[in-house]
């Protein structure tokens, strides 16, 4: 399936009782975001709560958040589908996936359940208030195909609105970009009539977009230029499990190989993860490895892949098959370390006082980091500064009653915390159904009261530029729990499943 077919095909299947559906008010449940981990949600409170009324409501025209916004050529995950499908479907192709491949994925979950029903799309959510006299939110919608203004109410907020804005993404503003004769294009805004095939394009950032990007763009263009500031890690996999395919050789049923791949992959990764953080210069030599073995002993790794940070301290993006070092390899690809002094007519001007010829520019430089989805939030009146809360375990906010929030994991695969927190807001809906209470508020306890507050990521620990330019406007975290944000899932595995809602610092009312 092609994305935006999805759509259609599911749209065709709604019926008249799901449109009745449609017309009702008040929900039990409200799940912002139809991205993975808003589709992940409505399958968990499908199977653990169907008693639940919810709706899943999308600005888009269609499902698949990330994977529906970034349409650029070669568009892929950058890590392993394993663990970045769900734990509930089993994902049969290679590790890393296409986004198409991706959006198939998400599509035959959303058919297997029958989950459209439950979508509206081109539904923004603007502006969202709480009532403690009527525990509701009450919720502000602009349909984005009609204009029109909708208006709903909710007893829950389930926020999977993903962590970055979807509208626009960052581009720094450089001298002369106005003088440029080619276009400049984000690769979040990718426009279909792009011509770069014979073209020379020049690529500026070295992150994940760039590493999946380039590959694809070097088998039509004349050539591209990966321009960076600074180097980034690479990690260098073939892009198959042979676990996996022994497994089906021997004609293991699809969920068994999807677990115990799953599983494997997880303790690799712990492995290279304790490795990286306790022997960083050892996990640098290992990262960099195949990277000299393509590109040989005269390239100069140093200047170009030897990144001053430690391994982990930014994303990994996963490389299969080494496409991109084949592609500089074979000439196709060339790497330049400098920075931008400014864009001329024909290119770019570098520090150095090197010139660069383009045709195109390509500015993946990454995105800005949204705060809930940058809807309006008030408590009775009053404006909530989210900056000015404390996170219980990553997913619920001092003072913020009846909101939950999906925020995955930046070292491991997203969705494996979209299961987890599945999980615990089901059992969260059960325990409070069973003791007749409305309200959950997250509170500091007494013995609270003196822990030391630190940022949402602790920078020593994870500090890429989108995150450092927005960290302030993020919930702080505490020093202990549950008020710990950013922990591995190896730990959250065990500690969200015996979350203790009675533990004080929930308020049930
Ligand atoms: C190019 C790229 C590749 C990535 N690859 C990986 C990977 O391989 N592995 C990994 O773990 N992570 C990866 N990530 C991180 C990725 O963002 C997450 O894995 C995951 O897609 C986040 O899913 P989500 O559903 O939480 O959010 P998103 O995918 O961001 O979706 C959020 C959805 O919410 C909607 N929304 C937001 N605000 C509102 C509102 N106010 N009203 C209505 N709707 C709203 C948006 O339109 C969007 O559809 C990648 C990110 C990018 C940009």
């Amino acid at each position: 399936m092609r994305p935006g077919e999805g759509r259609t095909k599911l749209t065709e299947t709604l019926t008249e009782p799901v449109r009745a559906h449609r017309e009702l008010e008040h929900l039990d449940v409200l799940i912002v975001g139809a991205g993975i981990s808003g589709i992940g949600a409505a399958h968990h409170l499908h199977e653990q709560c169907p008693e639940k009324i919810f709706v899943v409501l999308e600005s888009k025209p269609n499902f698949g958040g990330t994977w529906q916004t970034h349409r650029y050529p070669g568009a892929r995950s950058d890590s392993d589908l394993y663990t970045y499908g769900y734990r509930f479907k089993p994902w049969t192709g290679a590790p890393i996936a296409t986004k198409d491949e991706i959006l198939k994925y998400m599509s035959e979950v959303i058919m297997d359940e029958d989950l459209d029903r439950h979508i509206r799309y081109e539904h923004q959510v603007t502006s969202a208030s709480w009532s403690s006299a009527e525990k509701r939110w009450s919720l502000n919608v602009t349909r984005s195909d009609t204009g029109e203004h909708v208006q709903l109410t909710a007893t829950f907020l389930w926020m999977c609105q993903g962590y970055y804005r979807h509208s626009v993404g960052h581009t720094p503003s450089w001298v002369g970009m106005d003088q440029f004769a080619g276009p400049i294009i984000h690769p979040q805004s990718w426009p279909d009539d792009l011509e770069y095939v014979d073209k020379d394009v020049v690529v500026i950032g070295s992150g994940a977009t760039a590493a999946t990007l380039i590959p694809a763009l070097a088998q039509e263009c004349r050539h591209v230029t990966m321009l960076q500031r600074s180097p980034t890690y690479f990690f260098i996999r073939s892009n198959v499990n042979e676990v996996a395919d022994m497994l089906r050789e021997l004609d293991i049923p699809e969920e068994w190989v999807h677990e115990i791949v799953r599983q494997k992959i997880l303790l690799d990764f712990a492995a290279i993860t304790k490795l990286a953080l306790e022997f960083p210069e050892l996990a640098r030599e290992e990262l960099l490895k195949p990277i000299r073995e393509i590109l040989g002993d005269d390239y100069d790794i140093e200047t170009h892949f030897n990144p001053k940070y430690k391994p982990w301290r930014q994303r990994i993006a996963m490389v299969p098959d080494g496409d991109l070092f084949e592609a500089i390899k074979r000439g196709k690809v060339s790497v330049v370390t400098d920075e931008i002094d400014s864009f001329t007519k024909t290119g770019i001007k570098l520090k150095s006082g090197a010139t660069l010829d383009a045709d195109v520019v390509i500015t993946a430089t990454g995105f800005d980091m949204s705060v809930l989805g940058d809807i309006a939030f008030s408590i009775d009146g009053r404006v909530l500064d989210l900056s000015q809360t404390i996170t219980y375990r990553g997913l619920m906010f001092t003072d913020v009653p009846n909101l939950l929030q999906v925020f995955g994991y930046f070292r491991a695969s997203w969705t494996l915390r979209v299961d987890l927190i599945g999980d615990f807001s089901c059992r969260l809906f059960d325990y409070m159904e069973s003791h007749g209470v409305d309200v959950v508020t997250p509170r500091l306890r007494s013995e609270d009261a003196d822990m030391t507050l630190l940022a949402w990521v602790n920078p020593e620990d994870f500090n890429p530029g989108y995150m450092n330019r927005s960290v302030h406007l993020f919930p702080k975290q505490g020093s202990r729990d549950p008020w710990r944000n950013g922990l591995t899932y190896e730990l959250e595995k065990e500690t969200l499943p015996a979350a203790d809602f009675e533990d004080g610092s929930l308020l049930f009312t």
